[in-house]
């Protein structure tokens, strides 16, 4: 059972006020709090268990190895990826997307090739495939966005050429919300010979992806976003191409041999985790995943979908109030304008009252230029937010409103 209060005490940063106003956290698709669990375990880690791992021949080093290699199944399974060794552990969306757009670009793209992104993607699905391509004399393709906010999906066939070398689309948009059809993208692309990286930072918080079912060639999320800690995050990748991949960094872990001549590499996962990796931070993203699992990701889709739903409603009977990307299917997180008022003044002004949103271009100006604005306010909810902070957040939102006006 589904027991509000009971989550809200799972997680002590909602239990605080700033500027004297109970804290109203919706700011969630930049980062969630942590679940107690995380912080525990993260602490103990870092207070009692710590030892290197991979290398060690201690019970610290072992236990650690083991914690890490644990996470790594976990989100095997979480992806249902059909190998453990298909999972590198990396600091974070971005720092996957530049490690792929590294090794895969010193493998497989050349001089007139080209890359094909979204228009609604985030700055860190664009600019990693930019320098690619200013460093191969590529190129990058541009798919367009609908009024409504939905990919032009009918027009991918059509941007597709003989030297698009990979689609790179995200599972959710930051923005807008919206769930892109991430399967058809992939058949499509699939039927041109062409693989396909999902960007997941937004559609791991919401249940992942089965990665087998959509066929997705790869995929990379963060964990700071999936209740787990920061600097942590995950590069899903077929076996088949990561094997041909040359590694993004050289250093410990990633050899089999060293000698002055000529080193050789380690195989999968390792050859792609140079240097100590964050195996604390993966045995907290471990410890979240299955804190989610115990949640239950059906209460955890309700409870979110019931949220967005109601604050949808509530910020259509404000005059003047326009929420972008009306197309569905929605992940928790509404977008919008107000006329005339520019977003980050009503942001700062919900601040002050203790209420936490997002304001600006949102990591993605090509869309906002797509909708003819510099910025928009975003309310991104969590399972732990409540009906009643929408009340007062909209209650603050029309008084900074008619303040502004
Ligand atoms: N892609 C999308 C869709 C995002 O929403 C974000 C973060 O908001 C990122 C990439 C970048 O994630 P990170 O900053 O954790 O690397």
């Amino acid at each position: 059972m589904f027991n509000i209060n009971k989550i809200r005490q799972d997680f002590p940063a909602l239990h605080q006020e700033v500027y004297g106003k109970p804290l109203i956290y919706f700011d969630n698709a930049a980062t969630t709090q942590k679940p107690k669990a995380v912080i525990d375990v993260v602490n103990e880690m870092n207070s009692k268990t710590n030892g290197n791992i991979h290398r060690a021949f201690h019970y610290l080093g072992n236990l650690c190895t083991e914690r890490y290699e644990a996470a790594r199944e976990t989100i095997r399974r979480y992806l249902n990826a059909a190998k453990k060794e298909e999972i590198i552990f990396t600091s974070g969306t971005t720092a996957g997307i530049n490690m792929l757009a590294f090794s895969f670009g010193e493998r497989y793209v050349h001089t007139g090739d080209e890359i094909i992104i979204s228009e609604a993607e985030h700055h860190s699905n664009i600019v990693p495939w930019q320098l690619l391509c200013e460093r191969k004399d590529a190129s990058l393709k541009i798919l367009p966005v609908h009024d409504d906010g939905r990919l032009a999906v009918e027009k991918l066939p059509e941007l597709i050429t003989s030297r698009t070398r990979l689609i790179c689309v995200a599972q959710a948009s930051n923005v807008l919300g919206i769930r892109n059809p991430v399967k058809e993208i992939i058949a499509i692309a699939h039927a041109h010979g062409v693989p396909v990286m999902i960007d997941g930072a937004q559609g791991a918080v919401h249940g992942g992806i089965d990665i087998q079912d959509v066929d997705g060639d790869f995929y990379v999320f963060s964990g700071h976003k999936l209740y787990g800690p920061t600097g942590t995050g995950v590069l899903y990748g077929k076996e088949k191409y990561l094997a041909e991949l040359p590694p993004y960094q050289g250093g410990g872990e990633m050899i089999d041999t060293v000698s002055f001549e000529r080193t050789t590499y380690a195989g999968l996962p390792l050859k792609f985790e140079a240097g100590t990796p964050n195996y604390t931070g993966a045995y907290g993203l471990k410890t979240a995943i299955d804190y989610l699992e115990q949640t239950g990701w059906d209460n955890i889709h309700q409870q979110e979908t019931s949220l967005v739903n109601y604050a949808m409603q509530r910020l259509q009977e404000i005059d003047g109030v326009h929420v972008y990307g009306a197309a569905q299917p929605k992940t928790s997180l509404l977008a919008f304008g107000i006329n005339g008022i520019h977003p980050s003044d009503i942001a700062l002004l919900m601040d002050k009252t203790g209420i936490a949103v997002r304001a600006g271009h949102l990591c993605a100006q090509p869309l906002m230029r797509r909708f003819g604005v510099q910025g928009m306010l975003r309310f991104s909810f969590s399972f732990y937010n409540t009906k009643e902070e929408i009340d007062t957040a909209i209650t603050a939102l029309i008084k900074a409103k008619q303040l502004l006006a």
